[in-house]
């Protein structure tokens, strides 16, 4: 056995390991399911063929065999985007008004939206923290390798508490029914759907490459932003969401996106850019996929690689440019709880 085959299986029985996210979890979940991240029927369901859909394989034994590049992988909706991180009673109470009713939106309807990424991140990271500690006392370990390992766990970890502690001011914000302290911008669309996501990250640079908080800043929080494709009444929304507790750096990115489209820049390119560059949990309709030139599959490809890879370089302007025309997506209604957009 090798430690990269350790870390494969390691990596899959913590993915089993199921547990309660929800805010009130206790000794009453007993039966923990395989929750779908993003709808099954609403929404996997609506861009599947033959039941499938394309997502990308990033695991280390299929990046080997394709030179290191993620590949997209086709995946029945039964099983894409799950993650066994609620019990049943929980996942169908609490998410109830989001599966069965279309996103008009409201800021309780985002706030769910919002929570389900936020958990489903959370059981990403403890996993992916809990694999490598559990790896750091294999016994034939070289130095180097020891020393990448302990690197990665201190990595993880810090990743692991940001997001906790936005865990928590979720979960309190929700087990009160807070949802006034949500904020959200959704832009509506009636063109074809081929794309499902749903993914949160920590705002580092905008659409014009500025900075907007410095991850190496150990002291103080960062701010937290959610995104993701939602069922409307019209057609599908695609929706950025964030807690006030993060007002800050999700008011200057979406000032940016404004300034950007202003200055001539199309939406459908920013968002799309935004979702390759800032989200490991999409969903592509195969035909569409499929019908991409090779040229356009590639640069899909790279940007999704400098997610994964944490030794890539990633440059300050990767949401000012890259991927433009790719998709086709006319936004023709924008709804947002912000008072001063129009
Ligand atoms: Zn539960």
């Amino acid at each position: 056995m090798s430690l990269s085959s350790d870390f494969l299986k390691e990596t899959k029985r913590n993915e089993c390991k199921g547990r309660c996210l929800h805010y009130e979890s206790g000794g009453h979940c007993d039966e923990i399911i395989s929750a779908h991240s993003i709808q099954k029927s609403n929404q996997l369901g609506v861009i599947a063929e033959g039941g499938h859909v394309y997502c990308f394989n990033s695991d280390l034994s299929s990046m080997r065999k394709h030179n290191g590049k993620p590949v997209p992988k086709k995946i029945g909706v039964n099983r894409a985007s799950t993650f066994s991180g609620f019990c049943k009673k929980h996942d169908n109470s609490l998410f109830k008004l989001i599966d069965d009713n279309p996103l008009r939106p409201s800021k309780e309807q985002v706030a769910l939206y919002a929570y389900r990424c936020i958990c489903r991140e959370f059981f990403v990271k403890q996993n992916a923290q809990s694999t490598i500690n559990s790896l750091a006392d294999y016994p034939s370990l070289t130095k180097a390798q020891r020393n990448i390992l302990q690197s990665a766990f201190a990595g993880h970890t810090l990743g692991f508490e940001r997001l906790n502690f936005h865990k928590k001011i979720y979960d309190r914000a929700l087990s009160e029914s807070r949802y006034d302290e949500f904020e959200y911008m959704a832009f509506e669309s009636k063109s074809p759907w081929n794309l499902q996501l749903s993914g949160v990250f920590f705002p580092d640079f905008d659409f014009q490459g500025d900075k907007l908080q410095n991850l190496g800043d150990l002291r103080s929080p960062l701010g937290i932003v959610s995104f993701f494709t939602a069922p409307t009444l019209r057609g599908w929304s695609f929706n950025i969401c964030w807690h006030q507790s993060s007002n800050e750096p999700c008011f200057n990115l979406l000032e940016s996106l404004r300034s950007s489209v202003s200055a001539g820049k199309k939406l459908q390119d920013a968002l799309f850019r935004l979702s390759m560059s800032c989200c490991e949990n999409h969903a592509f309709r195969i035909s569409w996929w499929d019908s991409l030139a090779e040229l356009a599959k590639s640069e899909i490809i790279s940007r999704v690689r400098l997610l994964i890879d944490l030794e890539a370089a990633i440059p300050d302007n990767y949401l000012e440019r890259g991927l433009e025309g790719i998709v086709d997506w006319e936004f023709e209604y924008v709804y947002t709880s912000l008072e001063e957009s129009t």
